[in-house]
Formats: structure tokens, C-alpha cells, sequence
């Protein structure tokens, strides 16, 4: 049987240790050796014990953990040759040469940009007698796919990233406990989300929420959006509401792009309408926590076919990321989807809003 191994790489999100375990147990169940590779890139370059053999039950008990069991890590040293030649030589004398990698879109070109340079990194490793040729023409081809971690749900190409449901889940629990509380004192509330460029999660808390107000990058709100704010929730007031919500995307901007800070809202909220009004910043409290069964789901299907896409590759087929379109798990070319990403990314940056909100629904 062939060998594969798995890692997870850049920032964690719940339902990778789902997506490990269906990895590991699909792997087994259809004859492959799966190995667990901790620390994400790091435990490739430095090899020895960060590479171990996984049985049926390493993956025991997992399923709904939050983040990875195996660790995750940023490496300096893969994104350098000398780091990626280090890790080419630990794959092949572990005999690995098919390749899960669970992360963002960073850890996604790094697999990629490893695999364009599999063959080359080899031919060095031969040349300087850390190979054998007979080793060299066993492993000549490296097979990666992706599976895309991040609660953010801001890869374009899959319709949800494995552990948005459940950052979503942690989001509606807080708006829930915040607004009993807010009842009582009749306050307002400015509640800051994750989502970096990508405003997924404070739209989805405020359509299942208490919300009266969500500001999301990818619509920037006119000049004068604070006398708006102020009369909607002025209204509400009005017609006996004892509390406000207010959602902000950790990166709502402008118009002209600049930031919009939750503490600016509360002080706009609290000296024109003499409401008492806080901030809560949920952080990091998002991306832990038990993952949701959406996610815990998600992610089983994911890891499966993962691993029948690896199986199927041929030396010539491109990298895949599997994907979720509609309500079936498919795959799309990862550079692809990658390049689509950091697209969105940049128009956000541009300030062209009309563009980064087409590639994403093109997608
Ligand atoms: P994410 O995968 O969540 O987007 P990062 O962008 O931090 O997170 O990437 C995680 C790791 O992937 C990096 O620390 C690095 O080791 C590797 N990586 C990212 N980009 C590249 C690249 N262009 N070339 C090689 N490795 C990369």
C-alpha cells in the first residue's frame, strides 16, 4: 500500500482533529501506512519523533475537540529552500510521498510550491548523497491535497471552511449570554468577531442573533453611518427595547478604508443617546471550544475524500483542494482557489468592495 501523512498548519480552527481522524481511518481502512506529522511544517524540517506511524486508535476520542492534537506552527525555515530540502529528506526516509495539508491559504501555497519543487529537491538530495537513486526514483512524484482549516470561512472555492460552524456556534452562545445581561441593565452592547477580511462571521451571528446593527468589511458603510446607527437604535428605544446589540467585524472599515473600532462606536453610541454601552471582544474564545456537528461532519466527509483524491492522483494531476459546494464534497485546483483568495484579499485592500464580493461569489 501507498504511504501518507497528514499535518496541520497555520491557525487552528475546530473540526481539524475531525478531518485527522477520517484521514488516519480512511487511510488504514483502504491499506495505506498513515503517519502523523506534528508542529505543522516545523515537524517536517526537523523530522526524528515529529513523524510517527498512526494506528486506529491515535485518533480515538478526538472528534469534537477543538483544535489539533498535533500540533500547529508558523515555520520561518519552510519558507526557504534549505528548510523545504530538510523535509524532502525526513518524507523520503519515512517513505512518504502523498501529503493531507489542513490549513489556511499560506500553508496551502507552501504545499504547493513544495510539489513544483519535489523533483528538483531531490535531484539535489541525490546529488549530495542523502538519497539513494533507487530512493530518488521510488518517490519521484509528490501528491498533495488540501483541506481548508480556518473559522474565518474566507477560502473561495469551498462554500464553508472547516470550523466556521463552530465559531459561529461560540459567537451565538456569548450574544445570548451578553444579551440577558444587557436586558437587566438596559445597555448596549458592541460586540467584536473575528474574520479578518472576511465579515462570514459577524453577518451569520447577526441573522441568528438579538443584533440591531452589523458592520461587515466587505460593505463599507457611507459617510454619516453614525447619525444612521444612532437613530436606528434611538428608535428601538423608543418602542421599549431595554437593550442594543451592535456586530463588528474585527475588519469593518469605511468608506476610505480606514478602520472601524469598536471603542469609537461605543463612544459614539454613548455620548449622543446617553445609553451605557460596552464593548466585549470575543478573540480567541472563537476558535475554541468543542467543534459543532456541522463542523464535526464536514470535516469527516472532507478527510475521506481527501484521501481517495490522493489515491486517485497521477503523476500529472494538479493539486486539489476538496471542497464543499452546495451539499457535496467535491474537489478544485488549489492554486486556483489560492490565487482566488488572495484576489479577494487584495481588492479588500484596494477598497474595490464590488470586486472582492464577486470573486467570492463566483466561487
Ligand atoms: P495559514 O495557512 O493559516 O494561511 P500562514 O500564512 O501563517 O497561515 O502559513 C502557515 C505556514 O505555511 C507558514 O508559517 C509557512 O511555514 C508556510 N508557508 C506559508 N506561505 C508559504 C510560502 N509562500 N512558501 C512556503 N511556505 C509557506
Amino acid at each position: 500500500g501507498s504511504s501518507l501523512a497528514v499535518f496541520t498548519s497555520g491557525g487552528d480552527a475546530q473540526g481539524m482533529n475531525a478531518a485527522l481522524r477520517a484521514i488516519v481511518r480512511m487511510g488504514i481502512y483502504l491499506g495505506c501506512k498513515v503517519y502523523l506529522i506534528y508542529e505543522g511544517y516545523q515537524g517536517m524540517v526537523d523530522g526524528g519523533k515529529n513523524i510517527q506511524l498512526a494506528n486506529w486508535y491515535s485518533v480515538s476520542g478526538i472528534i469534537g475537540a477543538g483544535g489539533t492534537i498535533i500540533g500547529s506552527a508558523r515555520c520561518m525555515d519552510f519558507k526557504e529552500r534549505p528548510g523545504r530540502l530538510k523535509a524532502a529528506k525526513n518524507l523520503v526516509k519515512f517513505g512518504i510521498n502523498n501529503l493531507v495539508c489542513i490549513g489556511g491559504d499560506g500553508s496551502l501555497t507552501g504545499a504547493n510550491l513544495f510539489k513544483e519543487e519535489w523533483s528538483s529537491l531531490l535531484q539535489e538530495l541525490l546529488e549530495t548523497d542523502q538519497i539513494t537513486a533507487e530512493e530518488r526514483e521510488k518517490y519521484s512524484f509528490l501528491n498533495i491535497v488540501g483541506l481548508v482549516g480556518s473559522i474565518d470561512n474566507d477560502f473561495c472555492g469551498t462554500d464553508m471552511t472547516i470550523g466556521a460552524d463552530s465559531a459561529l456556534h461560540r459567537i451565538i452562545e456569548a450574544v445570548d449570554a451578553i444579551v440577558t445581561t444587557a436586558f437587566s441593565h438596559q445597555r448596549c452592547f458592541v460586540m467584536e468577531v473575528m474574520g479578518r477580511h472576511c465579515g462570514y462571521l459577524a453577518l451569520a451571528a447577526g441573522l441568528a442573533s438579538d443584533a440591531d446593527w452589523i458592520m461587515i468589511p466587505e460593505n463599507p458603510p457611507e459617510k454619516g453611518w453614525e447619525d444612521k446607527l444612532c437613530k436606528r437604535l434611538a428608535v428601538q428605544r423608543e418602542s421599549g427595547h431595554r437593550l442594543n446589540i451592535v456586530l463588528i467585524a474585527e475588519g469593518a472599515i469605511d468608506r476610505d478604508g480606514n478602520p472601524i473600532k469598536s471603542d469609537y462606536v461605543k463612544d459614539i453610541i454613548k455620548n449622543r443617546l446617553k445609553i451605557d454601552t460596552r464593548v466585549t471582544v470575543l478573540g480567541h474564545v472563537q476558535r475554541g471550544g468543542s467543534a459543532s456537528a456541522f463542523d464535526r461532519v464536514l470535516a469527516t466527509r472532507m478527510g475521506a475524500e481527501a484521501v481517495l483524491a490522493l489515491l486517485n492522483a497521477t503523476p500529472d494531476s494538479e493539486p486539489v483542494v476538496v471542497s464543499l459546494n452546495g451539499n457535496v464534497t467535491c474537489h478544485v485546483p488549489l492554486m486556483e482557489s489560492v490565487e482566488k483568495t488572495k484576489a479577494v484579499a487584495k481588492a479588500m485592500a484596494d477598497k474595490d468592495f464590488q470586486r472582492a464580493v464577486e470573486l467570492r461569489g463566483s466561487s
